[in-house]
């Protein structure tokens, strides 16, 4: 790149991994790091390119759609064209006291595509804030309707929604990333994790079980907080979506709110648009991001109902104060729209389909692997369970001999790969998937 100004020229990855190693911190990681990041020099398609070769491999398929946000792949040419169409524009302006055209209509989209009855937007910058601003709306529309002393938040257990302060005290307390806080955290309300098994009957006991700790906290519980249809960081369960009709109908009984958490979920993963359509209720609060501006810049957003947005805005303190300084981001907006628009113009749910049969063939196989507990798939979702936590380092190894991307966790190995994964690569990533459960 002869006419570029230094810093496009690529530092060797022996010394970009050495100032990687001193310098720059990795999620949930030590510092410096134990385990050596590769390094991604480029992305296309479905595709990570290396900046050098590792077990023999330059490219690798990417089953992890970057952690559920990638969905149409990389540098796709439509997504490109509207962030560099936005960049000529303006790449930021401030949210207060102006507006523009991206922002408003990704809302207003966004309005559209949710569950019918969520009619207002506040965009923010990332998932976890998301869910910082979803509660903070709960609380204070009780403040506001003249009912202060609910402010605790009753979830079940299994659950992630994020890692600042307030989604941290709504995680599971036990076996998950936040434990050592249990002391520091707002104390939260926790029923037991919902029965496991997209198909397994709706348990009477478990519903009389939601009841009982409902009816016993009511008075002082602002809102009921969980992912819909599938837990993921806490686990990779699956439950029945009835349980969700059964929240909804709770809720309204025992005068509670409902927050659908779909940073996850949202823009078809598990098979429908949203997973609260699997089960047909609109929550009160829903949450986004992710998939949101198809893995390309950082944006989420929480929606919420006209009864809500008015309890808050007739209240003693008429606003809701909250406004991060990227606020609406026009790029991120713009590229959301773009997303959005590409996702619904094709067949998606079709594809989604393509992608669990894919999965659940190429997944079979696992189930045959010593020391796999369970295998279980959902939409563009395969889970492989193991009796054992995972060796990362051997499993992750196995994976990218297979010319595969997985990140496992836990006892978990799974994938999400995105949605234009070709069933040539699927099957790659399938054979990737029982290699690392074979060998972590
Ligand atoms: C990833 C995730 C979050 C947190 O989102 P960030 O963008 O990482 O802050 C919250 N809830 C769920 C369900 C998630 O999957």
């Amino acid at each position: 790149m002869p006419d570029l100004p230094d810093r496009y020229q690529p530092l060797p990855a022996e010394e970009l991994l050495a100032l990687d190693r001193q310098h720059v911190w990795h999620p949930y990681g030590p510092m410096p790091g134990r385990q050596e990041p590769m390094v991604v020099a480029s992305a296309s398609g479905v595709r990570l390119h290396l900046a050098a070769p590792v077990h023999g491999q330059q490219e690798l398929v990417d089953g992890m759609s970057s952690w559920w946000s990638a969905i149409h792949g990389y540098n796709h040419p439509v997504l490109n064209e509207a962030v560099t169409t936005q960049l000529g524009r303006m790449s930021h302006v401030m949210f207060g006291g102006l507006t523009h055209e991206p922002a408003v209509r990704l809302a207003a989209k966004l309005v559209e595509i949710t569950p019918a009855g969520l009619e207002h937007v506040f965009l923010s910058d990332s998932g976890s804030v998301s869910v910082e601003v979803g509660i903070k709306m709960c609380l204070q529309y009780w403040r506001s309707v003249g009912q202060p002393a609910k402010t605790r938040l009753l979830t079940w257990r299994g659950g992630y929604h994020g890692d600042t302060w307030q989604p941290m005290s709504v995680c599971d307390p036990e076996g998950g990333m936040h434990e050592m806080w249990s002391g520091a955290l707002p104390q939260q309300v926790f029923a037991d994790a919902p029965p496991g098994g997209y198909d397994a009957p709706v348990d009477p006991a478990y519903v009389a079980h939601l009841r009982e700790v409902m009816a016993r906290h009511a008075g002082e519980l602002a809102a009921v907080i969980v992912e819909p249809v599938v837990q993921n960081a806490g686990g990779m369960r699956f439950h029945n979506p009835g349980y969700l009709r059964v929240l909804r109908e709770l809720c309204d009984e025992y005068g509670l709110l409902l927050v659908l958490d779909e940073i996850a979920t949202g823009f078809g993963r598990t098979g429908t648009l949203f997973a609260a359509d699997h089960a047909g209720i609109t929550p009160d609060v829903l949450c986004v991001g992710k998939a949101l501006t198809g893995g390309y810049l950082t944006m989420a957003a929480t929606l919420c109902t006209s009864r809500v947005a008015d309890g808050i805005s007739q209240g003693e303190v008429p606003v809701l104060a909250h406004g991060p300084t990227f606020m609406g981001n026009p790029l991120a907006a713009s590229v959301a729209l773009a997303s959005i628009e590409l996702l619904l113009g094709q067949d998606w749910a079709q594809e989604v389909k393509r992608i669990e049969t894919g999965l659940r063939d190429g997944l079979a196989a696992a189930a045959e692997v010593p020391g796999v507990r369970d295998v279980r798939v959902l939409g563009g979702i395969g889970v492989v369970q193991l009796d054992h936590d995972v060796n990362m380092a051997a499993a992750t190894a196995a994976a990218v001999r297979e010319g595969v991307w997985l990140r496992p966790f836990r006892d978990l190995v799974y994938t999400m790969p995105p949605f234009v994964t070709s069933d040539r690569d699927l099957a790659r990533i399938c054979r990737a998937v029982c290699a690392a459960a074979r060998e972590g």
